[in-house]
């Protein structure tokens, strides 16, 4: 295996470490975060490792728009789409990522107020 796959989230993926899976296809896999900060609060990953936001290219345009739609859709399946929600991507050292596969947060169920802390 390449060890550039072997990140905490790919052994998610692949079933060797268990999660709270809520959705899983061909591209993405979104399970429920470990320490969530808000009542939802799902990852939501492609199944094949990118390590940011800044290492994808075109090639991996499909699997962020699913991303964005899955996040969507499981909103909607939670009951947080009306009231509203977050989508948030940590992208390295300044963004605050500690996990390097990339992952969109889906947060909701209580107000979040404003985005960033000044
Ligand atoms: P980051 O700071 O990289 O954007 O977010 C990483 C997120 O992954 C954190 O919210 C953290 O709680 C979550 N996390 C870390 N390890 C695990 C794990 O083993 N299982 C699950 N479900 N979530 C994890």
């Amino acid at each position: 295996m390449d060890m550039a796959e072997d990140t905490i989230f790919s052994k998610i993926v692949r079933g060797e470490i268990p999660a709270d899976i809520v959705y899983r296809d061909d591209l993405v896999t979104a399970f429920r975060d470990i320490n969530p900060l808000t009542p939802t609060h799902v990852l939501i990953v492609p199944n094949e490792t990118i390590p940011t936001l800044a290492d994808v290219s075109a090639d991996d345009e499909a699997v962020l728009g699913r991303m964005l739609r899955v996040a969507a859709d499981i909103a909607a399946a939670e009951g947080i789409a009306e009231d509203g929600y977050r989508v948030m991507i940590n992208c390295r050292d300044h963004g605050g990522q500690e996990v390097y596969h990339l992952h969109l947060h889906l947060m909701g169920g209580r107000p979040l107020g404003g985005m960033v802390r000044r």
